[in-house]
Protein backbone atom coordinates (compact mmCIF):
# COMPACT_ATOMS: atom_id res chain seq x y z
CA UNK A 1 0.00 0.00 0.00
CA UNK A 2 1.36 3.52 -0.44
CA UNK A 3 0.71 6.55 0.84
CA UNK A 4 1.47 10.02 -0.93
CA UNK A 5 2.27 12.61 1.95
CA UNK A 6 0.74 15.59 0.68
CA UNK A 7 2.39 19.28 2.07
CA UNK A 8 2.54 22.50 0.66
CA UNK A 9 1.99 20.80 -3.09
CA UNK A 10 -1.92 20.10 -2.62
CA UNK A 11 -2.42 19.80 -6.87
CA UNK A 12 -2.30 16.59 -8.94
CA UNK A 13 -0.87 18.33 -11.84
CA UNK A 14 3.23 17.68 -11.70
CA UNK A 15 2.95 16.16 -8.70
CA UNK A 16 6.16 13.32 -8.69
CA UNK A 17 5.16 11.77 -5.23
CA UNK A 18 1.96 11.38 -6.70
CA UNK A 19 2.48 10.01 -9.61
CA UNK A 20 4.89 7.31 -9.11
CA UNK A 21 3.37 6.14 -6.52
CA UNK A 22 0.51 5.67 -8.83
CA UNK A 23 2.49 4.14 -11.27
CA UNK A 24 4.26 1.79 -8.31
CA UNK A 25 1.76 -0.27 -8.25
CA UNK A 26 -0.36 -1.19 -5.82
CA UNK A 27 -3.46 0.63 -3.60
CA UNK A 28 -2.92 4.38 -2.95
CA UNK A 29 -4.24 6.46 -0.15
CA UNK A 30 -2.98 9.96 0.60
CA UNK A 31 -2.56 12.22 3.96
CA UNK A 32 -2.05 15.54 4.69
CA UNK A 33 -0.96 16.27 7.94
CA UNK A 34 -2.81 19.33 10.65
CA UNK A 35 0.13 20.91 13.02
CA UNK A 36 -1.46 23.66 14.62
CA UNK A 37 1.36 25.03 16.95
CA UNK A 38 3.90 24.45 13.96
CA UNK A 39 1.58 26.46 12.26
CA UNK A 40 1.31 29.08 15.31
CA UNK A 41 5.16 29.05 15.73
CA UNK A 42 5.67 30.06 12.03
CA UNK A 43 2.86 32.76 11.88
CA UNK A 44 0.71 31.41 9.30
CA UNK A 45 -2.15 33.72 8.64
CA UNK A 46 -5.67 32.56 9.23
CA UNK A 47 -6.26 33.59 5.90
CA UNK A 48 -4.00 31.53 3.90
CA UNK A 49 -5.49 28.40 6.39
CA UNK A 50 -8.74 29.15 5.17
CA UNK A 51 -7.15 28.79 1.48
CA UNK A 52 -5.38 26.16 2.30
CA UNK A 53 -8.87 24.43 3.84
CA UNK A 54 -10.55 25.03 0.58
CA UNK A 55 -7.81 23.68 -1.62
CA UNK A 56 -7.65 20.73 0.21
CA UNK A 57 -11.72 20.12 -0.65
CA UNK A 58 -10.91 20.44 -3.95
CA UNK A 59 -7.98 17.89 -3.71
CA UNK A 60 -10.27 15.56 -1.64
CA UNK A 61 -12.88 15.74 -4.31
CA UNK A 62 -10.69 15.31 -7.65
CA UNK A 63 -8.30 12.01 -5.12
CA UNK A 64 -11.82 10.82 -4.51
CA UNK A 65 -12.51 10.61 -8.37
CA UNK A 66 -9.38 8.54 -9.05
CA UNK A 67 -9.92 6.07 -5.77
CA UNK A 68 -7.43 8.09 -3.48
CA UNK A 69 -8.95 8.64 -0.68
CA UNK A 70 -6.94 11.68 1.12
CA UNK A 71 -7.41 11.91 5.19
CA UNK A 72 -6.15 14.44 7.91
CA UNK A 73 -3.94 13.51 10.07
CA UNK A 74 -3.54 15.74 13.86
CA UNK A 75 -0.36 15.77 14.72
CA UNK A 76 0.02 19.51 16.98
CA UNK A 77 3.86 19.82 16.07
CA UNK A 78 6.46 18.25 13.80
CA UNK A 79 8.10 16.93 16.53
CA UNK A 80 5.14 14.52 17.20
CA UNK A 81 5.10 13.56 13.62
CA UNK A 82 7.37 10.80 13.12
CA UNK A 83 5.45 8.41 16.09
CA UNK A 84 2.05 9.76 14.67
CA UNK A 85 2.99 8.83 10.96
CA UNK A 86 4.35 5.65 12.00
CA UNK A 87 1.49 4.32 13.72
CA UNK A 88 -0.63 5.90 10.79
CA UNK A 89 1.23 3.83 8.66
CA UNK A 90 0.97 0.66 10.43
CA UNK A 91 -2.84 0.92 10.92
CA UNK A 92 -3.22 1.15 7.11
CA UNK A 93 -0.46 -1.19 6.67
CA UNK A 94 1.52 0.99 4.36
CA UNK A 95 4.48 -0.01 3.02
CA UNK A 96 5.63 3.06 0.79
CA UNK A 97 5.85 6.40 1.50
CA UNK A 98 5.83 9.02 -1.02
CA UNK A 99 6.53 12.98 -0.63
CA UNK A 100 7.89 15.99 -2.20
CA UNK A 101 10.97 17.59 -0.40
CA UNK A 102 10.57 21.18 1.30
CA UNK A 103 13.25 23.26 1.43
CA UNK A 104 13.35 25.39 5.02
CA UNK A 105 15.50 24.08 8.10
CA UNK A 106 12.53 22.78 10.05
CA UNK A 107 10.62 21.21 7.24
CA UNK A 108 14.13 19.64 6.48
CA UNK A 109 14.77 18.44 10.04
CA UNK A 110 10.93 17.28 10.00
CA UNK A 111 11.28 15.22 7.12
CA UNK A 112 14.61 13.52 8.13
CA UNK A 113 12.90 12.19 11.29
CA UNK A 114 10.27 11.01 9.83
CA UNK A 115 11.92 9.36 7.08
CA UNK A 116 14.63 7.74 10.29
CA UNK A 117 11.32 6.66 12.05
CA UNK A 118 9.52 4.98 8.83
CA UNK A 119 13.02 3.29 7.86
CA UNK A 120 12.62 1.87 11.61
CA UNK A 121 9.29 0.79 10.78
CA UNK A 122 10.34 -1.03 7.64
CA UNK A 123 8.56 1.64 5.75
CA UNK A 124 10.34 2.58 2.56
CA UNK A 125 10.34 6.73 1.72
CA UNK A 126 10.58 8.05 -1.68
CA UNK A 127 11.57 11.77 -1.38
CA UNK A 128 11.08 13.39 -4.83
CA UNK A 129 11.27 17.19 -5.69
CA UNK A 130 8.63 19.44 -7.27
CA UNK A 131 8.84 22.84 -5.73
CA UNK A 132 11.88 24.14 -7.21
CA UNK A 133 12.46 24.33 -11.26
CA UNK A 134 16.41 23.40 -10.99
CA UNK A 135 16.59 20.95 -7.79
CA UNK A 136 20.05 20.05 -8.01
CA UNK A 137 22.69 22.45 -5.98
CA UNK A 138 24.18 25.07 -8.24
CA UNK A 139 27.98 26.50 -6.87
CA UNK A 140 30.10 28.75 -8.22
CA UNK A 141 33.63 28.29 -10.05
CA UNK A 142 35.20 28.42 -6.99
CA UNK A 143 32.65 25.59 -5.85
CA UNK A 144 30.86 28.33 -3.33
CA UNK A 145 27.45 28.82 -3.26
CA UNK A 146 26.33 32.09 -5.51
CA UNK A 147 25.69 35.14 -3.09
CA UNK A 148 24.63 37.37 -6.04
CA UNK A 149 21.28 37.04 -8.15
CA UNK A 150 22.57 38.01 -11.52
CA UNK A 151 25.31 35.44 -11.81
CA UNK A 152 22.88 32.79 -10.31
CA UNK A 153 20.70 33.28 -12.72
CA UNK A 154 22.96 33.13 -15.37
CA UNK A 155 24.05 29.49 -14.28
CA UNK A 156 20.53 28.57 -13.61
CA UNK A 157 19.32 29.42 -16.77
CA UNK A 158 22.04 27.21 -18.75
CA UNK A 159 20.79 24.26 -16.32
CA UNK A 160 17.56 24.65 -16.93
CA UNK A 161 18.02 24.64 -20.41
CA UNK A 162 19.41 21.11 -20.46
CA UNK A 163 15.93 19.62 -18.96
CA UNK A 164 14.38 17.33 -20.45
CA UNK A 165 10.97 16.12 -19.84
CA UNK A 166 10.52 17.72 -15.80
CA UNK A 167 7.00 18.02 -15.64
CA UNK A 168 4.96 14.68 -14.97
CA UNK A 169 1.08 14.65 -15.76
CA UNK A 170 -1.92 14.00 -13.31
CA UNK A 171 -2.17 10.33 -12.80
CA UNK A 172 -4.98 8.40 -14.35
CA UNK A 173 -7.57 6.87 -11.79
CA UNK A 174 -5.40 4.23 -9.29
CA UNK A 175 -9.10 2.71 -8.59
CA UNK A 176 -12.45 2.97 -8.76
CA UNK A 177 -13.81 6.51 -7.99
CA UNK A 178 -14.67 6.69 -4.17
CA UNK A 179 -18.01 8.64 -2.53
CA UNK A 180 -17.95 12.31 -2.21
CA UNK A 181 -15.47 12.93 0.69
CA UNK A 182 -16.78 14.80 3.95
CA UNK A 183 -15.13 18.25 4.14
CA UNK A 184 -12.07 18.95 5.73
CA UNK A 185 -11.52 21.77 8.52
CA UNK A 186 -8.48 23.29 9.58
CA UNK A 187 -7.89 24.54 12.78
CA UNK A 188 -7.11 28.38 12.61
CA UNK A 189 -8.70 28.85 9.20
CA UNK A 190 -10.83 32.28 8.64
CA UNK A 191 -12.60 33.49 5.42
CA UNK A 192 -9.93 34.72 3.25
CA UNK A 193 -10.82 36.49 -0.44
CA UNK A 194 -12.48 33.18 -2.56
CA UNK A 195 -13.98 36.00 -4.49
CA UNK A 196 -10.58 36.99 -5.92
CA UNK A 197 -8.24 33.59 -5.60
CA UNK A 198 -10.39 30.62 -5.75
CA UNK A 199 -8.81 27.97 -4.11
CA UNK A 200 -8.73 25.50 -6.94
CA UNK A 201 -6.21 24.08 -9.24
CA UNK A 202 -7.91 24.69 -12.17
CA UNK A 203 -8.12 28.34 -11.71
CA UNK A 204 -4.00 28.70 -10.62
CA UNK A 205 -3.76 26.85 -14.29
CA UNK A 206 -6.28 28.64 -15.82
CA UNK A 207 -4.47 32.13 -14.55
CA UNK A 208 -1.51 31.25 -15.56
CA UNK A 209 -2.60 30.60 -19.36
CA UNK A 210 -4.96 33.84 -19.47
CA UNK A 211 -1.10 35.52 -18.04
CA UNK A 212 0.48 34.48 -20.53
CA UNK A 213 -1.80 35.14 -23.50
CA UNK A 214 -3.00 38.36 -22.37
CA UNK A 215 -0.54 39.89 -19.58
CA UNK A 216 3.03 38.77 -19.98
CA UNK A 217 4.11 41.21 -23.17
CA UNK A 218 2.98 44.30 -21.06
CA UNK A 219 4.24 42.98 -17.42
CA UNK A 220 7.46 45.24 -18.24
CA UNK A 221 5.61 48.24 -18.56
CA UNK A 222 2.88 47.57 -15.88
CA UNK A 223 4.09 45.48 -13.24
CA UNK A 224 4.90 48.12 -10.92
CA UNK A 225 1.44 50.06 -11.35
CA UNK A 226 -0.13 48.98 -8.06
CA UNK A 227 -3.78 50.35 -9.84
CA UNK A 228 -3.34 48.27 -13.00
CA UNK A 229 -3.65 44.70 -13.26
CA UNK A 230 0.01 44.02 -14.60
CA UNK A 231 1.17 41.19 -12.71
CA UNK A 232 -0.06 37.64 -12.83
CA UNK A 233 -1.53 37.10 -8.77
CA UNK A 234 -0.34 33.34 -9.04
CA UNK A 235 1.99 34.24 -6.12
CA UNK A 236 -1.23 32.36 -2.99
CA UNK A 237 -1.18 29.45 -5.62
CA UNK A 238 2.32 28.88 -6.11
CA UNK A 239 2.89 29.34 -1.99
CA UNK A 240 0.69 26.97 -1.20
CA UNK A 241 1.37 24.65 -4.17
CA UNK A 242 -2.18 24.36 -6.11
CA UNK A 243 0.65 25.54 -9.10
CA UNK A 244 3.83 23.56 -10.28
CA UNK A 245 6.61 26.36 -11.20
CA UNK A 246 7.68 23.63 -13.28
CA UNK A 247 4.72 23.95 -15.06
CA UNK A 248 4.91 27.75 -15.55
CA UNK A 249 8.67 27.12 -16.59
CA UNK A 250 7.21 24.35 -19.16
CA UNK A 251 3.98 27.01 -20.34
CA UNK A 252 6.44 29.70 -21.03
CA UNK A 253 8.31 27.40 -23.08
CA UNK A 254 5.84 26.70 -25.58
CA UNK A 255 4.53 30.03 -25.53
CA UNK A 256 7.86 31.47 -26.89
CA UNK A 257 8.15 28.33 -29.56
CA UNK A 258 4.77 29.44 -30.45
CA UNK A 259 5.05 32.92 -30.36
CA UNK A 260 8.91 33.08 -31.93
CA UNK A 261 10.67 34.71 -28.58
CA UNK A 262 13.35 33.39 -26.76
CA UNK A 263 11.84 32.07 -23.49
CA UNK A 264 15.45 32.80 -21.62
CA UNK A 265 15.00 36.36 -22.13
CA UNK A 266 11.22 36.72 -19.88
CA UNK A 267 10.57 39.09 -17.98
CA UNK A 268 7.98 36.92 -15.95
CA UNK A 269 10.47 33.94 -15.43
CA UNK A 270 13.65 36.16 -13.82
CA UNK A 271 10.48 36.64 -10.60
CA UNK A 272 10.35 33.32 -10.95
CA UNK A 273 14.14 32.65 -10.35
CA UNK A 274 13.51 35.23 -7.84
CA UNK A 275 11.48 32.95 -5.98
CA UNK A 276 13.72 30.30 -6.64
CA UNK A 277 17.17 32.18 -6.02
CA UNK A 278 15.72 32.51 -2.39
CA UNK A 279 15.02 28.75 -2.17
CA UNK A 280 18.69 28.19 -2.99
CA UNK A 281 19.92 30.54 -0.65
CA UNK A 282 17.58 28.80 2.57
CA UNK A 283 19.04 26.09 1.40
CA UNK A 284 22.75 26.91 1.34
CA UNK A 285 22.35 28.77 4.44
CA UNK A 286 20.44 27.78 7.17
CA UNK A 287 21.16 31.22 9.56
CA UNK A 288 18.28 31.99 7.27
CA UNK A 289 15.77 29.67 8.05
CA UNK A 290 16.72 30.55 12.03
CA UNK A 291 15.65 34.51 11.98
CA UNK A 292 19.21 35.39 11.56
CA UNK A 293 20.39 37.89 8.97
CA UNK A 294 22.27 36.92 5.65
CA UNK A 295 25.33 39.62 6.68
CA UNK A 296 26.09 39.06 10.20
CA UNK A 297 27.76 42.85 10.98
CA UNK A 298 23.93 43.66 10.72
CA UNK A 299 23.36 42.01 13.73
CA UNK A 300 24.49 44.58 15.68
CA UNK A 301 22.29 46.92 13.98
CA UNK A 302 20.53 49.62 16.52
CA UNK A 303 16.44 49.10 15.93
CA UNK A 304 13.85 51.84 17.38
CA UNK A 305 10.99 50.07 20.11
CA UNK A 306 8.26 52.16 19.20
CA UNK A 307 4.75 50.47 19.69
CA UNK A 308 3.04 53.70 18.28
CA UNK A 309 4.93 53.79 14.91
CA UNK A 310 4.44 50.20 14.90
CA UNK A 311 1.40 50.14 15.13
CA UNK A 312 0.26 53.12 12.60
CA UNK A 313 2.25 50.92 10.35
CA UNK A 314 0.34 47.90 10.76
CA UNK A 315 -2.83 49.56 10.61
CA UNK A 316 -2.10 51.86 7.23
CA UNK A 317 -2.41 55.52 9.70
CA UNK A 318 1.30 56.40 8.86
CA UNK A 319 0.17 59.66 7.37
CA UNK A 320 1.97 58.49 4.23
CA UNK A 321 -0.66 57.59 1.22
CA UNK A 322 0.75 54.88 -0.80
CA UNK A 323 2.69 53.59 2.67
CA UNK A 324 -1.19 53.34 3.75
CA UNK A 325 -2.91 51.99 0.99
CA UNK A 326 -0.25 48.95 0.46
CA UNK A 327 -1.27 47.93 4.16
CA UNK A 328 -4.74 48.54 3.42
CA UNK A 329 -4.34 46.02 0.76
CA UNK A 330 -2.90 43.43 3.03
CA UNK A 331 -5.38 44.15 5.63
CA UNK A 332 -8.24 43.87 2.66
CA UNK A 333 -7.42 41.21 0.54
CA UNK A 334 -4.27 39.20 1.93
CA UNK A 335 -1.82 40.12 -0.97
CA UNK A 336 -0.02 43.18 -1.80
CA UNK A 337 1.68 44.40 -4.93
CA UNK A 338 4.80 43.77 -4.94
CA UNK A 339 6.09 47.24 -5.52
CA UNK A 340 4.32 48.31 -2.61
CA UNK A 341 5.55 45.50 -0.51
CA UNK A 342 8.69 47.15 -1.20
CA UNK A 343 7.85 49.85 -0.15
CA UNK A 344 6.28 49.16 3.01
CA UNK A 345 9.06 47.18 4.01
CA UNK A 346 11.87 50.20 3.66
CA UNK A 347 9.14 52.44 5.42
CA UNK A 348 9.37 50.07 8.48
CA UNK A 349 13.08 49.40 8.35
CA UNK A 350 15.07 52.21 6.97
CA UNK A 351 12.24 55.57 7.96
CA UNK A 352 10.89 53.81 11.37
CA UNK A 353 14.23 52.11 11.91
CA UNK A 354 12.08 49.06 13.29
CA UNK A 355 13.60 45.55 12.97
CA UNK A 356 12.64 43.95 9.84
CA UNK A 357 11.70 40.45 11.56
CA UNK A 358 8.63 42.41 13.05
CA UNK A 359 7.46 43.03 9.54
CA UNK A 360 8.46 39.73 8.41
CA UNK A 361 6.32 38.54 10.94
CA UNK A 362 3.19 41.12 10.00
CA UNK A 363 3.32 40.23 6.76
CA UNK A 364 3.11 36.22 7.08
CA UNK A 365 0.23 36.47 9.59
CA UNK A 366 -1.43 38.35 7.00
CA UNK A 367 -0.25 37.55 3.53
CA UNK A 368 -2.50 34.56 1.68
CA UNK A 369 0.57 33.81 -0.05
CA UNK A 370 2.90 33.74 2.93
CA UNK A 371 5.86 32.20 1.83
CA UNK A 372 8.76 32.05 4.60
CA UNK A 373 11.74 31.97 1.79
CA UNK A 374 10.04 34.62 -0.40
CA UNK A 375 9.08 36.74 2.64
CA UNK A 376 12.21 36.11 4.39
CA UNK A 377 13.93 37.29 1.38
CA UNK A 378 12.37 40.16 0.36
CA UNK A 379 12.51 41.49 4.24
CA UNK A 380 16.21 41.20 4.15
CA UNK A 381 16.78 42.89 0.84
CA UNK A 382 14.68 45.64 1.67
CA UNK A 383 16.52 46.20 5.35
CA UNK A 384 19.94 45.51 3.65
CA UNK A 385 20.52 42.57 5.83
CA UNK A 386 20.38 39.81 3.13
CA UNK A 387 22.05 38.17 0.68
CA UNK A 388 22.31 40.44 -2.60
CA UNK A 389 20.22 42.66 -0.86
CA UNK A 390 19.35 46.75 -1.37
CA UNK A 391 21.92 49.13 -0.84
CA UNK A 392 22.40 50.36 2.50
CA UNK A 393 21.97 53.83 1.38
CA UNK A 394 19.22 53.33 -0.90
CA UNK A 395 15.94 54.57 1.18
CA UNK A 396 12.72 54.45 -0.80
CA UNK A 397 10.92 58.58 -0.20
CA UNK A 398 7.54 57.40 0.09
CA UNK A 399 5.72 60.51 -1.64
CA UNK A 400 8.38 60.48 -4.59
CA UNK A 401 7.02 56.71 -5.07
CA UNK A 402 3.85 57.81 -4.79
CA UNK A 403 3.91 60.60 -7.42
CA UNK A 404 5.87 58.06 -9.70
CA UNK A 405 3.91 54.78 -9.44
CA UNK A 406 0.60 56.61 -8.35
CA UNK A 407 0.63 59.67 -10.29
CA UNK A 408 -2.92 59.81 -10.31
CA UNK A 409 -3.59 58.39 -6.99
CA UNK A 410 -5.99 55.94 -8.60
CA UNK A 411 -4.98 53.81 -6.21
CA UNK A 412 -4.68 55.79 -2.98
CA UNK A 413 -8.25 56.99 -3.79
CA UNK A 414 -9.53 53.41 -3.70
CA UNK A 415 -7.76 52.08 -0.16
CA UNK A 416 -7.68 55.02 1.48
CA UNK A 417 -10.95 57.11 0.72
CA UNK A 418 -10.18 59.81 3.04
CA UNK A 419 -8.46 60.84 0.35
CA UNK A 420 -10.97 59.93 -2.42
CA UNK A 421 -11.82 63.76 -2.74
CA UNK A 422 -7.92 65.17 -3.52
CA UNK A 423 -6.47 66.18 -7.07
CA UNK A 424 -3.41 64.31 -8.00
CA UNK A 425 -1.31 67.19 -6.93
CA UNK A 426 -2.50 66.66 -3.23
CA UNK A 427 -3.09 63.28 -2.77
CA UNK A 428 0.42 62.05 -2.63
CA UNK A 429 1.14 64.79 0.47
CA UNK A 430 -2.10 66.67 1.67
CA UNK A 431 -1.30 69.43 3.25
CA UNK A 432 -1.91 69.82 6.93
CA UNK A 433 -5.07 71.38 7.32
CA UNK A 434 -6.62 68.98 4.73
CA UNK A 435 -5.77 66.28 6.41
CA UNK A 436 -7.10 67.47 10.02
CA UNK A 437 -10.25 68.12 7.75
CA UNK A 438 -10.30 64.92 6.38
CA UNK A 439 -9.50 62.95 9.23
CA UNK A 440 -6.22 61.87 7.58
CA UNK A 441 -3.34 61.73 10.58
CA UNK A 442 -0.27 63.76 10.10
CA UNK A 443 2.98 62.12 8.79
CA UNK A 444 4.10 59.88 11.82
CA UNK A 445 7.59 60.72 10.79
CA UNK A 446 9.72 63.49 9.09
CA UNK A 447 11.01 62.15 6.15
CA UNK A 448 14.39 64.15 5.78
CA UNK A 449 15.70 63.19 9.95
CA UNK A 450 14.37 59.88 9.60
CA UNK A 451 16.58 59.52 6.40
CA UNK A 452 19.41 61.03 8.19
CA UNK A 453 19.16 59.12 11.47
CA UNK A 454 18.63 55.24 9.14
CA UNK A 455 22.48 56.65 6.80
CA UNK A 456 23.89 57.41 10.50
CA UNK A 457 22.96 54.23 12.28
CA UNK A 458 24.33 52.08 8.74
CA UNK A 459 27.86 54.44 9.17
CA UNK A 460 28.28 54.06 12.56
CA UNK A 461 27.73 50.37 11.85
CA UNK A 462 30.30 50.08 9.07
CA UNK A 463 32.86 52.30 11.09
CA UNK A 464 32.37 49.81 13.53
CA UNK A 465 32.72 46.70 11.19
CA UNK A 466 36.18 47.92 9.59
CA UNK A 467 37.69 48.89 12.97
CA UNK A 468 37.05 45.09 13.90
CA UNK A 469 38.30 44.20 11.26
C1 LIG B 1 8.99 42.54 1.82
C2 LIG B 1 8.52 41.52 0.80
C3 LIG B 1 7.83 40.40 1.23
C4 LIG B 1 7.40 39.43 0.29
N1 LIG B 1 6.72 38.33 0.74
C5 LIG B 1 6.33 37.37 -0.15
C6 LIG B 1 5.64 36.21 0.28
O1 LIG B 1 5.42 35.98 1.48
N2 LIG B 1 5.23 35.32 -0.67
C7 LIG B 1 5.48 35.50 -2.01
O2 LIG B 1 5.09 34.66 -2.83
N3 LIG B 1 6.16 36.58 -2.43
C8 LIG B 1 6.58 37.53 -1.57
N4 LIG B 1 7.25 38.64 -2.02
C9 LIG B 1 7.60 38.74 -3.46
C10 LIG B 1 6.57 39.43 -4.37
O3 LIG B 1 6.16 40.65 -3.81
C11 LIG B 1 5.32 38.57 -4.64
O4 LIG B 1 5.73 37.28 -5.05
C12 LIG B 1 4.47 39.16 -5.76
O5 LIG B 1 4.04 40.46 -5.40
C13 LIG B 1 3.26 38.26 -5.98
O6 LIG B 1 2.42 38.78 -6.96
P1 LIG B 1 2.27 38.06 -8.37
O7 LIG B 1 1.98 36.62 -8.19
O8 LIG B 1 1.28 38.86 -9.15
O9 LIG B 1 3.74 38.23 -8.96
P2 LIG B 1 4.31 38.17 -10.44
O10 LIG B 1 5.00 39.46 -10.68
O11 LIG B 1 3.32 37.74 -11.43
O12 LIG B 1 5.47 37.06 -10.30
C14 LIG B 1 5.23 35.67 -10.53
C15 LIG B 1 5.70 34.86 -9.36
O13 LIG B 1 7.10 35.00 -9.18
C16 LIG B 1 7.41 34.98 -7.79
N5 LIG B 1 8.00 36.27 -7.42
C17 LIG B 1 7.77 37.47 -8.00
N6 LIG B 1 8.54 38.42 -7.42
C18 LIG B 1 9.25 37.82 -6.46
C19 LIG B 1 10.21 38.26 -5.52
N7 LIG B 1 10.63 39.54 -5.46
N8 LIG B 1 10.72 37.38 -4.65
C20 LIG B 1 10.36 36.07 -4.68
N9 LIG B 1 9.45 35.59 -5.56
C21 LIG B 1 8.90 36.45 -6.44
C22 LIG B 1 6.11 34.75 -7.04
O14 LIG B 1 5.96 33.37 -6.81
C23 LIG B 1 5.08 35.26 -8.03
O15 LIG B 1 3.81 34.70 -7.86
C24 LIG B 1 7.69 39.62 -1.10
C25 LIG B 1 8.39 40.76 -1.50
C26 LIG B 1 8.80 41.71 -0.57
C27 LIG B 1 9.55 42.93 -1.04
Amino acid sequence: MNLVWFRNDLRLDDHPALYHACQHGGAVTAVYCVTPEQWQAHDESPAKLGFRQAALNDLARRLAEKGIALELLKAGSYQQLPEQLGAFCQQRNITNLWFNRDIPWDEQQRDNAVVAYLQSCQIVCHEQAADLIYPSPLNNKQGLPFKVFTPWYRAWLQCVQQLHRFTVPEPTAAAAPRPEPDALQLPGSSDYRADLWPAHEAEALARLHHFLVNGRRAYNSQRDIPSMPGTSTLSPYLASGLLSPRRCLQMIQQSAAAEGWEWQEDAWLRELGWREFYRYLMAAFPRLSRNQPFKAQTRHLQWEVNPHHLQAWQQGHTGFPLVDAGMRQLARTGWMHNRLRMLTASFLCKLLLIDWREGEAFFMQHLLDGDFPSNNGGWQWSASTGCDASPWFRIFNPTRQSERFDPEGHFIRKLVPELASLDSRQIHNPPQKVREALGYPAPVIDYRGARERVLQRFRELNETESNVS
